[in-house]
């Protein structure tokens, strides 16, 4: 039997037809979207995995041209605002310049590949080097309080370091933070980093955080939070760096340059409406200045409550037992006042009043523009009652004070991660003090302001009797 040509034509038609209705996607190829955003936690970690792999075999040089990619990204000025806008939006706390501040703070100052050195010893056995290598993938949990600046922060530090992060965020921060993964990611496909350094999911949630901690691909965790989830981290069994609360004591004698020591009180203590871990809670002044420094403090935009029934209408107002309410963290002080039926005078930035130092206002973190004021007999007994104030949390105390002793009391007595004299408290993140900021600043577990070398494992490198060329 002979097939003509026309009966070969008409075959193979058929099936190409039958073939393709039968297989779609091979009619109309799938656009793969990769912007770091996966629907399960699962399948972020694996993708994470696999880029962590891939960027093993990546130079220190791509390195540092991939986290050059993220300050961009996160520098540009319609992504500063498009984030302080947004955060302030979708958390309810905080304002839009001083977050813009916060996230260029974050993109511009937060060490990269400069930061990860080797070490060298040389002697007659030879030539030993300690390397830093990365751990793989970290899962990283992330506050309300300060949504973009840590994943900013915490992506240059992990990605300089070589690992690739899983971000866990807030719920309440869910959106700014999913776009931010996905700018992040464009920036880092356009400058050739491997797909999914960092990624995150669709629906944030505690039970995906759960699930994050337990993955046995994740080997180290990053909280930045409360005490719950700093605890939950270091009994997970894995390498965990731990970030928690504060409740920041300013202490003021009476050697301070009251009128700077009122401005730097005044202006740590509002920076996004108080909402930074290191913000000043409460101050302690001697007493014979205590007065002075009120007054100096309402004229650099504080408003003094006077009466108790205000100050205890107050705490009724944004206090739900011991614990601050959400709605209020992080408001204006204006607003707060109009929470009172008090309207704020232009200018005014914090709410001040004088309590006893059992008060709530004193013990509670609040994280709102409400500064307390306790008197002390003298230094001694301000850093005493400073010490009690920050409850152990050793983790940031301020004083205003040109007494030498006084500061290194303080400073020994206190044990915190970051110790400021004569600033704001900001000053100890790096903004108007020396050094480089962070926005996890790990006291529980020790690291102290983490950095890229925080996210290393330390790796020792042998070649013996030789290369010692003394
Ligand atoms: P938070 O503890 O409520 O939440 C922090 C993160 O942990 C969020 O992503 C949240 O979803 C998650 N989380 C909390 N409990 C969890 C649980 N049981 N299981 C799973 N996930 C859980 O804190 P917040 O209100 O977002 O942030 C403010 C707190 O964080 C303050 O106490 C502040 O001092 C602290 N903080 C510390 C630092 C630091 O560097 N030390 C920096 C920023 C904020």
């Amino acid at each position: 039997m002979t097939i003509s040509a026309e009966l070969i034509t008409q075959v193979v038609r058929e099936v190409v037809r039958e073939v393709a209705s039968a297989t779609p996607a091979l009619a109309t190829p799938v656009k793969e979207v990769c912007d770091g955003v996966f629907p399960d936690m699962n399948s972020a970690i694996e993708a994470a995995d696999q880029a962590a792999r891939e960027y093993l075999g990546h130079s220190m040089k791509d390195r540092a041209k991939y986290v050059a990619a993220i300050r961009e990204a996160a520098t540009r000025q319609e992504n500063l605002e498009y984030m302080a806008k947004a955060a302030v939006e979708e958390t309810g706390m905080g304002n839009v310049p001083d977050k813009i501040a916060k996230n260029r703070f974050a993109a511009l100052l937060t060490p990269g590949t400069e930061d990860i050195v080797t070490e060298a010893l040389s002697g007659d056995d030879g030539l030993t080097t300690i390397e830093t290598s990365p751990f793989g993938v970290i899962g990283a949990i992330t506050p309300t309080t300060n949504p973009s600046e840590t994943i900013i922060n915490n992506s240059i530090g992990m990605l300089a370091a070589g690992n690739a992060v899983v971000f866990s965020p807030h719920p309440r921060a869910k959106q700014l933070s999913l776009w931010l993964v996905r700018e992040l990611n464009a920036a880092l496909a356009a400058a050739g980093a491997p797909k999914n350094l960092i990624v995150t999911v669709s629906e944030p949630s505690e039970e995906n955080t759960k699930a994050m901690m337990e993955h046995k691909l994740i080997r180290m965790l990053v909280a930045t939070g409360g005490p719950g989830i700093v605890r939950a981290v270091m009994s997970t069994g894995k390498k965990a760096i731990g970030a928690g609360a504060g409740n920041p004591p300013v202490v003021v004698d009476q050697t301070a340059d009251l009128k700077k020591a009122a401005k730097c009180i005044v202006d740590g203590a509002t920076f996004d409406n108080n909402l930074p871990c290191t913000a000043e809670k409460e101050v302690i002044a001697v007493g014979s200045i205590a007065d002075l420094l009120r007054f100096h403090m309402i004229k650099e935009g504080a408003y003094e409550l006077r009466e108790r029934a205000l100050i205890d209408k107050l705490q009724a107002l944004v206090m739900d037992g011991k614990r601050p309410k959400t709605e209020w963290i992080g408001k204006d002080a204006s607003v707060i006042l109009a929470g009172l039926g008090i309207e704020a005078p232009a200018g005014t930035r914090l709410i001040i009043m004088e309590t006893e130092f059992e008060h709530l206002f004193v013990q509670s973190e609040l994280m709102m523009p409400i500064l307390p004021i306790v008197r002390a007999k003298d230094v001694n007994e301000a850093i005493d009652l400073a010490y009690q104030a920050e409850h152990g949390f050793r983790h940031t105390a301020i004083i205003h004070s040109l007494d030498v002793n006084a500061l290194t009391r303080m400073g020994r007595k206190m044990q915190t991660t970051i110790f400021v004299k004569n600033g704001p408290s900001y000053a100890g993140i790096g903004i108007g003090g020396e050094g480089y900021i962070t926005f996890t600043i790990a006291g529980p577990t020790g690291e102290g302001l983490t950095s890229a070398r925080s996210f290393c494992r330390r790796r020792r490198c042998v070649l013996a009797g030789g290369l010692n060329v003394r």
